[in-house]
């Protein structure tokens, strides 16, 4: 088996398989290849999460994030359209419970505009045309750019753009750490040498990233998400459907989303996880993930940063499916009888704090030099953004490489 390339990359999530791409256009001589210690690709974030193209107005316009949600919203739509994937243009609808939540909803509309995103302010009555059971006091607002697609679908369909461009794909080979002195690694399935490695590895990004003297400052903390579908959609829902959102958090709250085939789930939550890829039960339990993870947000429990405990006790209560249903129905009638009994496959953000000062990183971040580079905190909406945002950090890296 070959194992010395030009460009190494660890991870094929979603933003290994886009940055892979766009790196190919840039050096088509240099030899690529992609290492995901999986036996399949789309086992984590990027196989596992909403599956909404967001539009761009949640976030402030100096924001990475912000240019490349709408950009990324628009190419992503443009390549499903280009591929044949499945896409469902349903829109979305930011709904309010109170009159104290119509200064977060002016927010959301002064933020759309100054990141030139289509958002429309409407009425009760307008936003009950578009969802007749949705509730909202006075006013709600109207993304028609929001849609859904089928993650898997967009990363099987990259599996085979990465593969039809000559870049090696390595399921099964696990990063162990770098060799001293070399630019290598050792895997499970030997030592990998490459002019320069790129570390795109999700939940693991921060602990790659500090075997290279990167992510001083920062360590990932995993959040759950879980998804409770309803079985019988006869309620036919029309569109997304979210709540203001705590702006000082990353997370968007318990919302109702369609997946392609129009079936309606609500979540995701935002449950503090005790290990990396804790899933379910002990699913890849480890023990001395365990113990960092519980120290740090045990310790973001004392000092209550970003409002910790409260987001804990918020979000740990979701575990109960009756108060999940009852936190959603505060944004649609008859939610109970749209049966939301499943639970579906839950997702894990790797998001990142500053240990500088506990707080919660709200942007991307990225660190590199001329061998090897980090992708950081590639949290959500990192599947609507990939495409712009690999595009960006390919420019980067080539700037770096000299
Ligand atoms: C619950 C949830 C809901 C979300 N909803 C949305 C949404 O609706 N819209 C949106 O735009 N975004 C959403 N996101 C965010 C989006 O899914 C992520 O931002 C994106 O998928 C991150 O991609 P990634 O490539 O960085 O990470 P990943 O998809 O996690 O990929 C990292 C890869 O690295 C591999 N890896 C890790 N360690 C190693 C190692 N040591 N050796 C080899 N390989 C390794 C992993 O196996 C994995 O395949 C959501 C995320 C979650 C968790």
């Amino acid at each position: 088996m070959k194992k010395n390339f030009d460009i190494l990359i660890i991870g094929s999530g979603i933003i290994g398989m886009t940055l892979a791409i766009e790196l190919k256009k840039l050096f088509s001589d240099s030899q690529i290849a992609i290492l995901e210690k999986e036996s399949q690709i789309a086992q984590h974030a990027s196989g596992r999460n909403s599956g909404v193209l967001h539009a761009g107005f949640y976030y402030s316009a100096d924001s990475l994030k912000a240019k490349f949600t709408r950009d990324g919203n628009i190419a992503m739509r443009d390549y499903c359209q280009q591929k044949n994937l499945k896409i469902n243009q349903c829109g979305k609808l930011v709904v309010t419970k109170n009159e104290a939540e119509l200064t977060g909803l002016k927010e959301l509309q002064r933020r759309a505009t100054a990141n030139n995103v289509h958002l429309d302010w409407i009425d009760e009555k307008q936003a009950q045309d578009i969802e007749p059971n949705v509730k909202t006091h006075q006013n709600a607002l109207w993304s028609p750019n929001t849609a859904t697609v089928d993650p898997k679908e967009i990363m099987n369909s990259l599996r085979q753009d990465v593969q039809a461009m000559g870049i090696t794909l390595l399921k099964n080979t696990l990063y162990v750490g770098k060799i001293k002195n070399k630019n290598a690694i050792t895997t499970n399935q030997g030592t990998f040498e490459a002019s320069y490695i790129i570390n795109t590895a999700g939940l693991y990004a921060d602990k790659i990233a500090n075997d290279f003297n990167f992510s001083e400052h920062y360590r990932i903390l995993p959040f759950k998400g879980l998804y409770l579908y309803s079985n019988n959609n006869k309620t036919k829902l029309n569109t997304n459907i979210y709540p203001v959102p705590n702006l000082e958090h990353p997370f968007l709250g318990v919302h109702f989303t369609l997946t392609v085939d129009g079936l309606a789930k609500i979540g995701p939550t935002a449950i503090p996880a005790f290990w990396r890829e804790h899933y379910q039960g002990f699913d890849r339990f480890n023990f001395s993930e365990f113990l960092e993870v519980i120290g740090r947000e045990s310790r973001l429990f004392i000092n209550n940063k970003f409002n910790f405990r409260q987001l804990a006790y918020t979000e740990v209560k979701k575990y109960y499916r009756p108060h999940m249903i009852a936190e959603a129905e505060k944004l649609l009638q008859n939610t109970k009888q749209m049966q939301f009994n499943q639970w579906g496959k839950p997702g894990i953000r790797a998001q990142l704090i500053n240990t500088k000062d506990y707080s919660l990183e709200m942007d991307f971040k990225f660190e590199g030099d001329n061998k090897s580079f980090h992708v950081l905190n590639a949290v959500s909406p990192a599947f609507t953004c990939s495409i712009p945002f690999s595009q960006y950090l390919a420019k980067k890296i080539q700037g770096l490489i000299g």
